[in-house]
């Protein structure tokens, strides 16, 4: 028997306890502990790794908040249009949709593409006719509406910027300035990043992870995340780890950051710990911000990060913990 274990993740970024509210804060680590129980109950009743992170992410997705499903942020056109992918550890099996529009929960619509086509990644029209096909709940508009949101993308659109999630709230500081023209200038530099991600460990010791996304305030030109890309954002082995990653998503392309850690145990035969310590040293080393939680086959946590903050959980038999600043 494996000992079972669950992380989670609500985005990462400047996340400040001067900037939060006891209220807000309340709030989002009451949104945390709903998912960790939703993903913790299958576990401990001998359910999968894989069904334990869709379950955990759609709860994340239903939640407000957070950058994904319901809380997703517009689009330059005032959509919502959301990236999801999910690995199962056992297989290799992947699946993964980008810009889907209205699904209630795109994680398992990512699942479905795992499960049901000989694909991995569907996006855009096709993806949304692959929706209907296999019936999901959909939802209106209204559903995805938060005023937040929306007064994010007014903010956004009026200073020309894409951004990435909380960002418009903040004066933009000289680094950010300075980021603006370097060659990753479409994108402002992130305050606080609302992707969501699940990764667990089963009582068979299988693995799985998933993330979820809205993407960036403001995005166009189809734009595609880590989110959606197995490797960057999420990836799943038995023999090494899984890994939900969540940041400026270029950068997590660029270093191939969830396999990253992946590849680390594997070639060089070390533990998660030490994999995770350099996957996000190499990551701060090329310039992206954000982070990851992982886990492995022997139920091991690591959440770290290179941000001001990540909303963070895990729970395994000894420990159960929700953190949301550095
Ligand atoms: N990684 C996501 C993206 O670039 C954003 C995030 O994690 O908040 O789309």
């Amino acid at each position: 028997m494996s000992k079972i274990a669950l992380a989670i993740h609500g985005g990462a970024g400047t996340i400040l306890r001067s900037t939060m509210t006891p209220e807000l804060e309340r709030e989002y680590r009451a949104g945390l502990e709903t998912a960790l129980n939703t993903g913790w109950q299958i576990l401990e009743s001998g359910g999968s790794a894989l069904d334990a992170v869709e379950q955990t992410v759609c709860s994340l997705e239903d939640f407000h908040l957070f950058n994904a499903g319901r809380g997703s942020v517009f689009t330059h056109d005032g959509k919502n249009e959301m990236d999801a992918s999910i690995m199962d550890g056992r297989t290799l099996d992947a699946g993964a949709i980008a810009f889907v529009r209205n699904v209630k929960n795109p994680i398992t619509l990512a699942r479905l593409v795992m499960e049901k086509t000989p694909h991995i990644l569907l996006a855009a029209d096709g993806a949304n006719q692959f929706a209907k096909e296999m019936a999901v709940d959909f939802a209106p508009d209204e559903y995805f509406f938060t005023e937040h949101r929306w007064q994010q993308l007014l903010k956004a659109r009026e200073e020309g910027i894409v951004q990435l999630d909380h960002a418009a709230e903040e004066q933009e500081s000289v680094e950010d300035a300075e980021q603006k023209r370097n060659p990753k200038s479409k994108i402002q530099n992130p305050k606080s990043l609302g992707t969501v991600g699940a990764v667990a460990c089963d009582a068979v010791g299988n693995l799985a992870a998933a993330t979820s996304t809205g993407g960036m305030t403001n995005k166009k030109f189809g734009r595609v995340g880590d989110t959606a890309l197995i490797g960057a954002g999420t990836y799943a082995e038995n023999a090494t780890c899984a890994v939900s990653c969540t940041g400026h998503g270029e950068f997590f392309m660029m270093g191939v950051t969830a396999y990253d850690v992946a590849a680390r145990m594997k070639y060089r035969g070390i533990d998660l710990s030490t994999a995770a310590k350099q996957a996000i040293e190499h990551l701060t080393d090329i310039g992206g911000e954000g982070g990851f939680i992982a886990v492995d086959g022997s139920g091991n946590v690591v959440l770290p990060f290179n941000s001001d903050g990540m909303y963070r959980g895990h729970r395994t038999a000894d420990s159960s913990e929700i953190e949301i600043y550095r």
